[in-house]
């Protein structure tokens, strides 16, 4: 049976990748893994258990120290805010952790080397995303190969949100049945839940369930 791994952020993008790999490999042959990279907002973390435990599948949590240890960006560092905009310098939001995706990626590919998993799912989007240079296509097929080299693997890295706007992203996440699930997302970078709605996370969140006009359901959640 063909397997997927799929990393689990607890977002909005990662919960709607489940359930896709949910409805490709189906419920025994999809696993989550869900990295704690010391982000300051540990209501991520709750979220992702919260959507693996909904859709009934084995989720693996894993330590990475290192990003805290680096700081410099407003994810990993509590000294910084979330600003709006991008660096005069980096052309980058300083929500950028220079790094992350391709370490999650790495160890998401060791952990599916161990588990016999051949396909690696991640909900990385290079439209509507979020300037981050490590979601872009060509990042993710320079990093298969590397993985594929590396590991002596034919591992298949998936990324189905890659050309989506955050309008189709939510069109999917209701053809997929993800939407209940939403629910349980975490996008705010304020760490709010209900969500703030002014943090750039909420605003494209925003954005993406009005244009497809849809409710978003985790603004009719109840509290934890
Ligand atoms: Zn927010």
């Amino acid at each position: 049976m063909q397997k997927a791994l799929v990393v689990l952020s607890g977002g909005q993008d990662s919960t709607t990748c489940l359930y896709w790999a949910l409805k490709r490999f189906g419920a025994e042959g999809v696993e989550a893994v869900t990295f704690d990279y010391g982000q300051r907002h540990r209501i991520e973390l709750r979220a992702a258990r919260k959507v693996a435990q909904r859709a009934g599948v084995r989720h693996t949590q894993l330590p990475i120290n290192t990003f805290s240890a680096l700081g410099g960006n407003a994810l990993t560092d509590g000294e910084i805010a979330v600003a709006s905009g991008v660096s005069a310098d980096t052309g980058l939001p300083n929500t950028f952790v220079p790094g992350r995706n391709l370490i999650f990626l790495t160890f998401a590919a060791a952990l599916a080397y161990q588990r016999g998993i051949r396909h690696l799912v991640t909900g990385v989007a290079q439209t509507d995303y979020s300037g981050y240079p490590d979601c872009r296509e060509n990042t993710l097929q320079a990093l298969q190969q590397a993985l594929r080299l590396g590991m002596a693997s034919d591992i298949e890295l998936h990324t189905p949100l890659m050309h989506l706007s955050k309008a189709d992203t939510v069109r999917l996440a209701v053809q997929l049945g993800a939407l209940d699930a939403l629910a349980d997302s975490h996008t705010c970078y304020n760490g709010s839940r209900p969500p703030c709605g002014q943090c750039p996370a909420c605003l494209l969140r925003t954005k993406g369930f009005a244009e497809a006009g849809v409710d978003d359901p985790l603004l009719e959640a109840l509290p934890w």
